[in-house]
């Protein structure tokens, strides 16, 4: 079917939504962009103005040839608004990373916005979608009641996710396999491999990584709800921790139906890995979601049998986040298989960090363009981070779906990858930015 439409609708003033809104203008269409605030605000927000930034100020590493940069570099070759243009502009001093003043930031986009007569700023919560209309939610992790309720009813979710509990993630290489062994509980595997790869505790063990886990700090909270309404579970494992010196042994920690093969005996506790859906080489510590700093983490996970030399891709989060579970309801393009009229982009769409809201929004804005243009849509090639983002977000395991960040295990291996990881990871830069030149959305 040809659409004709001259407007799309984009629900949220976020970093998503303003830089998709930006992408409709560019390609000639107008964009209204519902922003609630300040007639009702976020428990995180603190200001009426477009894309602020709710927590740090950093958007990520720009050191040559890491995945946080590689994502920036694709967008900034594709002419981001908030990447490529008001980032550098406001930048501060931080080291390799991108980091910028959050008042200038949010004051840049909101004036850019403004001043473009392509783009209509309604102050408004929206709380039901015309179904005759292009959509693009774009309402964050703090998505308002009344329009999660209205996701829910679109989308035939009985809920959306709540809370966004998100477990470590270690390098595979970096795991010490004369330590940590493969085997299914019981011997039992979907596919008659095992599926889990287990780091095993001695009672020394294990009591001492118990006190390093009870003794360390904890990030602050954000937001008020961040330290109480846990689903079961999504428990951080230090709150499990707290329950009582055996609790973790006898959950995410038991070693039933495990036999560590240097020993001939099962161990006295286990932490489980599981290989990551659409993520190549890399471990998921099972049941690990914490609200542990980042440096206390890479600390007391170390004491891990097996992941003394761990490299963590990612580090384990909990905190308040709407999310809808994209694989189960997203094509590849970001729009709802039940109403292709709706796209979904930023931290809703079941992403997570400044960034990769800003990349789902860009492609979410000119995806919506072509939509409404009648111009066929195509996914970005899926070598490039753009392309691998939204290729997990739409085609992880729906089972355990978590929202994911940038990081080089969502890109496909090389064929023939060179052993030093300096190399491999210039190597898979290099042919994404190949990739990205064939781009045509
Ligand atoms: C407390 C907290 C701290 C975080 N800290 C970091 C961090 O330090 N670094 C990082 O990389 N990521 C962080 N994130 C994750 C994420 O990157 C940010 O939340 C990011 O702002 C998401 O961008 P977004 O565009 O999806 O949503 P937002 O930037 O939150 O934008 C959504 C907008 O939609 C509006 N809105 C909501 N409902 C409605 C409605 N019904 N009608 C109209 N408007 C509506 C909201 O007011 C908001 O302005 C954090 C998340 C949270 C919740």
């Amino acid at each position: 079917m040809i659409h004709t439409h001259d407007t799309i609708h984009i629900i949220g003033g976020g970093l998503a939504g303003c830089e998709a809104a930006w992408q409709v203008a560019r390609a000639g269409l107008k964009a209204v962009l519902y922003e609630m605030r300040p007639a009702r605000s976020t428990e995180a927000h603190k200001t009426d103005q477009l894309a602020e930034l709710v927590c740090s100020n950093s958007l990520k590493s720009e050191g040559e040839n890491s995945a946080p940069w590689l994502l920036k570099e694709e967008l900034r070759r594709l002419h981001s608004l908030l990447i490529g243009d008001i980032a550098p502009r406001v930048r501060v001093p931080a080291g390799h990373a991108l980091t910028v003043d959050r008042e200038l930031f949010a004051a840049e986009v909101t004036r850019m916005l403004e001043a473009e007569p392509l783009i209509e700023i309604r102050r408004e919560e929206v709380t039901k979608l015309d179904p005759d209309k292009i959509w693009i939610i774009a309402s964050g992790p703090l998505t308002s009641d009344a329009l999660a309720e209205e996701i829910a009813r679109i989308t035939g979710s009985e809920r959306l996710f709540f809370y966004d509990s998100i477990s470590p993630i270690v390098d595979a290489e970096s795991i010490d396999r004369t330590i940590a062994f493969a085997e299914s509980r019981y011997g039992k595997s979907l596919d008659g491999t095992a599926d889990y790869i287990n780091c095993p505790f001695n009672k020394e063990e294990y009591e001492a990584f118990l006190d390093a886990l009870l003794e360390a700090r904890s990030v602050p909270a954000h937001i008020e709800q961040d330290n109480v309404r846990y689903f079961e579970a999504c428990l951080p494992v230090e709150e499990i921790a707290r329950r009582g010196r055996d609790t973790l042994r006898f959950g995410p920690m038991k070693p039933m139906g495990l036999t560590d093969p240097r020993t001939g005996r099962r161990p006295w506790a286990v932490v489980q890995l599981r290989a990551e859906n659409a993520r190549a080489g890399s471990y998921n510590l099972v049941g690990f979601q914490n609200h542990m700093r980042f440096p206390e983490q890479e600390r007391v996970f170390r004491m891990i049998p097996g992941l003394q030399n761990a490299e963590f891709l990612r580090f384990g989060q909990v905190h308040r986040n709407t999310y809808i579970n994209g694989p189960a309801l997203l094509t590849g393009t970001l729009q709802l298989r039940a109403n292709p009229n709706v796209f979904f982009a930023g931290q809703i769409s079941g992403v997570e960090g400044y960034v990769e809201s800003i990349a789902t929004g860009f492609l979410a804005g000119r995806y919506a363009a072509a939509l409404a243009q009648g111009r066929a849509i195509t996914a970005p090639p899926r070598l490039t981070a753009l392309g691998s983002l939204t290729a997990y977000v739409s085609g992880a395991d729906p089972t355990h779906y978590q929202p994911a960040n940038i990081t080089f295990d969502l890109l496909p291996k090389l064929e023939q990858p060179p052993r030093d990881k300096k190399q491999r990871y210039a190597e898979v830069c290099r042919r994404a930015l190949a990739a990205l030149e064939e781009m045509r959305v």
